[in-house]
């Protein structure tokens, strides 16, 4: 079955950064990453590359940031007080973490300065302006169930798992 619209595509992947760092793996997590293909589930620039292909396959892509997380905005530094972040006392700068937001939501934030009771936090995602290299293996693809397109989002493996 090749990759398509509206598939469940479960797959292992390695994320390098230009340096030829490993930024994230699939293999250091229990399980493959599962995606529902138009749904906006990953960056559009791999859901792209993985349409087509077929369990088994293996291959590399490299993604360019308007086609990943956007490129790097300017004047981005805002001063947060501590309460908003789940370990402040573990932060130092250069350091990503998740903030929780007012509105209950969370964002993916680069530390810039540590104060006595705020942190200055750069709100750019930590991948915004990088080209990405991504190493991909397909472990599974199927068709998504009814319920899963309704909600754009996975349901387990099986496609049984709802919520
Ligand atoms: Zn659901």
């Amino acid at each position: 079955m090749q990759i398509a619209k509206n598939h469940v595509v479960s797959f292992h992947y390695r994320l390098t950064g230009e340096d030829g760092a490993v930024i994230d793996s699939s293999y250091e997590h229990d399980e493959p990453l599962r995606a529902l293909i138009g749904s906006g589930n990953i960056i559009p620039g791999l859901e792209e590359a993985l349409i087509g292909h077929a369990q088994g396959d293996h291959f590399d892509v490299t993604v360019v940031p308007d086609k990943a997380y956007g490129p790097r905005r300017e004047n981005t530094i805002q001063r947060v007080s501590k309460k908003y972040f789940q370990h402040p006392k573990r932060l130092q700068p250069g350091a990503t973490t998740i903030l929780n937001l007012r509105d209950g939501g969370h964002q993916a934030v680069t530390v810039h300065k540590v104060g006595m009771t705020m942190i200055d936090v750069d709100t750019n995602h930590p991948l915004a302006g990088k080209t990405l290299h991504f190493a991909i293996e397909i472990a599974a693809v199927r068709e998504a169930t009814a319920e899963e397109q309704e909600h754009h989002h996975v349901h387990g493996p099986d496609g049984q798992t709802g919520h």
